[in-house]
């Protein structure tokens, strides 16, 4: 749907609304928001809506902390009532600055730079994303405790599963919100769960990945629990990945599909994958961002260890399904739910790019169960937070696609946590080390 300013101010003196939610992303990932009242409207409008942006993670120093909060027309939306009982609209926003720039460090302009890259090699990208999440019980102040929602299975049925009338209100809002949905099912692990929706091009899917958790844990407490994307919150069970499925298009055509090569699949998306793989190390620091993330990445859950691609096998970080023609794709295996969505887009991109520029070789699909080869002959994921932001680092194409400003943050702000958990001493510590 194209909105326009008079269209919008039409519908907004149509229905009886009285807020307006102005969003954008930190550099964390986290949705922020700022309401103003309706009468607002023709400020917004004019791109007039002004913000400190100092306290947010990633943004700006103090002394230049004025910023302006620019709605995307393309995302306005008049809130459903499960989600806000008052009638009220949301826009998501871009960021710019005072001199009328948009600010290098919004990550929306960090994707939109990889989308413009893409569009001067002649491509758009398609992003079907799959969050997974875990719903937990509440206490009776309303805190969530490390107890699932269930103790269903992949694929479990009511009464085992316990989320399907959650799950079903999520789909229905997310309908009103104009998302396409496909599939929603219990996970493999106790309380866990999967809704599925249509893919869409790379800004669209990744303001929709914020909206969709967004929606999911407002849902959720509604529902009195609490809904969480973090990686891995219990050590023998699977974790939750945000799988990202990749299709590159030219002249409305699949760059991916080539009807001749034996496989189906084109030299471009196997240079595409090859960009991938080569700048796996770095990219783990976008795509898993914390340091519970790299908790998810070992064997035996479904989750993948080995920077390599197959056909079938889930153990690796690239998988090409078997669809062909336009559906033609591969699925990351690595990315979880507290990425970024916008810079892990971003630097998926790029990389893939760059693969195809230098005609990058991704040499063999991997047909071994990946979880137990243990020699070295396949290089592995970074297996902590620390390991992957030296990557990110040394690699020039990552730091390039992020920006200056986002590069040195980021770095900064990762390698701080970094310290803080390292300086930690767990509770498995005591257990393990006190009689010694
Ligand atoms: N939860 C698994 C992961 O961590 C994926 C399981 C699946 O979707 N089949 O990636
Ligand atoms: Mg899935
Ligand atoms: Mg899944
Ligand atoms: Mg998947």
């Amino acid at each position: 749907m194209s909105y326009t300013k008079e269209s919008i101010k039409h519908e907004v003196s149509e229905k009886n609304v009285e807020f307006i939610l102005l969003e954008f992303t930190d550099m964390m990932g986290d949705t922020k928001n700022v309401e103003l009242p309706i009468d607002e409207l023709d400020m917004v409008l004019n791109d007039e809506a002004m913000f400190d942006s100092s306290s947010i993670s990633g943004f700006t120093a103090i002394q230049e902390s004025d910023m302006y909060l620019v709605p995307d027309l393309d995302t306005f939306l008049v809130l459903p009532a499960t989600v806000d009982e008052d009638q009220s609209v949301r826009f998501i926003c871009d960021i710019y600055k005072p001199d009328g720039t948009p600010f290098e460090g919004d990550p929306r302009y960090i994707l939109k730079r990889a989308m413009k890259e893409a569009s001067d090699m002649g491509y758009t990208v398609n992003v079907g994303p799959e969050p997974e999440f875990f719903l937990f019980k509440l206490d009776k102040e309303g805190y969530p405790v490390r107890q699932m929602n269930d103790h269903g299975g992949y694929f479990d049925a009511s009464p085992k599963d316990k989320g399907d009338k959650v799950r079903r209100d999520i789909v229905r809002t997310l309908k009103k919100y104009g998302f396409e949905m496909e599939a929603s099912h219990h996970e493999v692990a106790k309380g866990q769960h999967e809704i599925n929706f249509r893919f869409d091009n790379m800004l669209k899917a990744a303001d929709n990945i914020q909206t969709f958790k967004n929606v999911v844990k407002d849902i959720a407490t509604n529902h009195e629990y609490h809904a969480t994307f973090m990686p891995k919150p219990f050590s023998r069970e699977n974790g939750s990945g945000m799988h990202c499925h990749l299709s590159l298009f030219q002249d409305g055509d699949s760059a991916f599909y080539d009807e001749k090569a034996e496989d189906g699949v084109s030299k471009v998306m196997k240079q595409f994958i090859a960009g991938i793989l080569h700048h796996a190390g770095g990219i783990a620091a976008i795509t898993n961002p914390n340091v519970n993330s790299y908790k998810r990445l070992v064997p035996g859950y479904e989750a993948p260890v080995s920077i390599a691609w197959s056909h079938s096998n889930r153990s690796c970080m690239v998988r090409v399904p078997t669809t062909r023609g336009k559906g033609t794709r591969f699925e990351v295996r690595n990315p979880d739910p507290t990425a970024n969505p916008y810079l892990t887009l971003a630097v998926l991109i790029q990389a893939g790019l760059e693969g195809i520029r230098n005609e990058l070789d991704a040499g063999q699909d991997e047909t071994r169960n990946l979880y137990e080869v243990t020699d070295d002959s396949v290089p592995t994921l970074p297996t902590n937070l620390k390991e992957a932001v030296k990557a990110l680092k040394n690699d020039t194409v990552l730091l390039n696609a992020l920006g200056d400003h986002t590069s040195r943050a980021y770095i900064e702000a990762k390698e701080e946590e970094w310290t803080r958990y390292s300086l930690y001493v767990s509770p498995w510590e005591i257990d393990q080390y006190m009689n010694k």
